[in-house]
């Protein structure tokens, strides 16, 4: 029997237990060492408004995990895991820092990167220090608030701890931008999109992709334009692949796309050369950019 360390999530291997149960329990310890030891990164995917030019809007910061052993680990399991071990908190506090560390050295090398979106799951928003916290992360990378947009889905928008809807106006008040990510996937209550101090919407990817085949897909992300537009919300649709899907949500007045089509999320380094081809002079004041040195 080999116990596997851990404050919140001790667990222990034995003859009942199958190969996928402790499968996890390895992944959940390499989860704890991974925030210690760099195994982690950001990954970040450009956002652009949909007019002509197609400016950048931003990027999301996107979590990836390379362990020397299991590879590469998606977040759609590692996530879910930090959350049931209690290492989320962490989690978001990296990335959070993360995300704003990058931003702030991409501008002061003349990378202009309009703002940055950061995924939080519901439990960051559970934490009541979380304002202060971002607040600080801000202020310590000389960040302005509305360079940062937090993500987060309906599920957190809806839930009704007393941190939850605290940390949602904290945050708002500090003049950071929220956004509900995976709209139409949860239990959207629009009353709650109503009260709540949301900038931005994100369209789920799974519409998107239904867009070409399914009429309800279309009518459906019709009408998420038109709450958007009559909230005064950002319409983001995310996992746009082709080109059909971007000239549906071109026509019907999207104001932001990203997806497959545009980029991939990319490390920090591939997406500074990704931007550098798109827009072409980029840096101001030293000249590089613009002679294409
Ligand atoms: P999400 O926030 O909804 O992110 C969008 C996902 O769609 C990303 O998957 C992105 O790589 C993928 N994507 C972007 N464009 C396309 C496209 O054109 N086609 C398709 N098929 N997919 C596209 P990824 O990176 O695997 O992340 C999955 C989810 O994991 C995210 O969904 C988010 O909920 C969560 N996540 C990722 N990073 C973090 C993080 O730092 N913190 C938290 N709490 N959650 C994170
Ligand atoms: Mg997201
Ligand atoms: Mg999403
Ligand atoms: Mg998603």
């Amino acid at each position: 029997q080999a116990k596997v360390d851990g404050r919140n999530c001790s667990r222990f291997f034995n003859d009942g237990m199958n190969r996928v149960a402790q499968e996890r329990v390895a992944l959940e310890s390499a989860l704890r060492e991974a925030l210690g030891d760099g195994q982690l990164c950001l990954h970040y995917q450009p956002q652009m408004f949909c007019g002509e030019g197609r400016p950048l809007y931003g990027v999301e910061a996107l979590a990836r995990w390379h362990h020397p052993r299991f590879g590469n680990v998606s977040p759609e399991r590692f996530i879910p895991l930090a959350e049931e071990c209690g290492l989320i908190g962490a989690f978001g506090e990296w990335a959070l820092t993360e995300a704003c560390r990058q931003l702030a050295d991409w501008r002061s090398r003349g990378i202009a990167v309009p703002r940055v979106a950061v995924n939080l799951s519901a439990q960051n928003f559970q934490d009541v220090g979380l304002a202060v916290r971002v607040a600080a992360c801000l202020r310590s990378y000389g960040l302005s608030p509305d360079s940062l947009t937090l993500e987060m889905t309906e599920r957190a928008m809806l839930d009704s701890a007393e941190g939850v809807q605290t940390s949602i106006h904290a945050v708002h008040s500090l003049g950071v931008h929220l956004s509900l990510d995976d709209f139409g996937t949860g239990y959207s209550s629009l009353s709650y999109l109503h009260r709540l101090p949301m900038k931005e919407l994100k369209l789920d990817k799974s519409f998107v992709q239904d867009l070409d085949d399914s009429p309800a897909a279309r009518s459906l992300i019709q009408s998420v334009m038109h709450i958007g537009e009559g909230l005064g919300l950002t319409v983001v649709a995310e996992g746009v692949e082709t080109q059909s899907q971007f000239d549906f949500l071109h026509d019907r007045s999207c104001a932001v796309v990203q997806g497959y089509l545009f980029a991939r999320p990319m490390p920090a380094e591939q997406l500074e050369r990704w931007l550098d081809e798109r827009y072409p002079p980029r840096r101001s004041g030293t000249g590089a950019g613009v002679l294409g040195l």
